[in-house]
């Protein structure tokens, strides 16, 4: 296992792994626009079984209804996704999220040992994968999945980018870079 980067899923297997995850994505983004229609950066996530295809949870991103700082989109589907199958490992599993996950969701997906992070649009603000802490490769880090960036980045970008430029339309409600 190593970080990939914006690699496909191996030599051999990339095709099969693309239709995969366009679906699995896209299914990401349709809870991002549940987010966005609460006012929530659009951010979303599910987590699949690569095995079967099967999707265990899917989640919007939630932080400022919930009044949960933790209420990551990714936090979310772990959590119940751990819940559903009664393990807090999912182990091999899947995580498929709109938005380069932060280091606070990097170090969660590590911790229930995700097999593979399939993310869409690069956050060179708040990512960690790609940006930043780098969280997968450090040498703090125990678990290090695999990694499949820009997929469908541009639908998931144009929702964050009309989202944003909404809102700076409006008095500000709530405070901002809440993804
Ligand atoms: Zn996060």
């Amino acid at each position: 296992m190593g970080v990939r980067g914006l690699t496909g899923g191996g030599a051999g297997s990339s095709l099969p792994f693309v239709d995969h995850d366009h679906r699995t994505m896209r299914i990401a983004l349709r809870a991002a626009q549940d987010a966005a229609a609460r006012g929530e950066t659009p951010v979303g996530a599910c987590v699949v079984d690569p095995a079967t295809g099967e999707v265990i949870a899917v989640a919007a991103n939630g932080p400022i209804g919930t009044h949960d700082p933790t209420a990551h989109a990714e936090i979310i589907a772990l959590r119940e996704a751990a819940r559903k199958l009664g393990n807090y490992r999912l182990t091999g599993l899947t995580l498929v999220v709109t938005l380069e996950p932060c280091a606070m969701c990097a170090g969660a997906i590590s911790h229930a040992r995700i097999g593979r992070v399939v993310f869409g649009a690069d956050d060179p603000k708040g990512g960690a994968i790609l940006h930043g802490p780098k969280y997968f490769e450090q040498p703090t880090c125990h678990w290090r999945p695999e990694v499949t960036g820009g997929v469908l980045a541009v639908e998931s970008a144009d929702l964050l980018r009309s989202f944003f430029r909404a809102r700076r339309g409006k008095p500000t409600t709530a405070p901002p870079e809440q993804t």
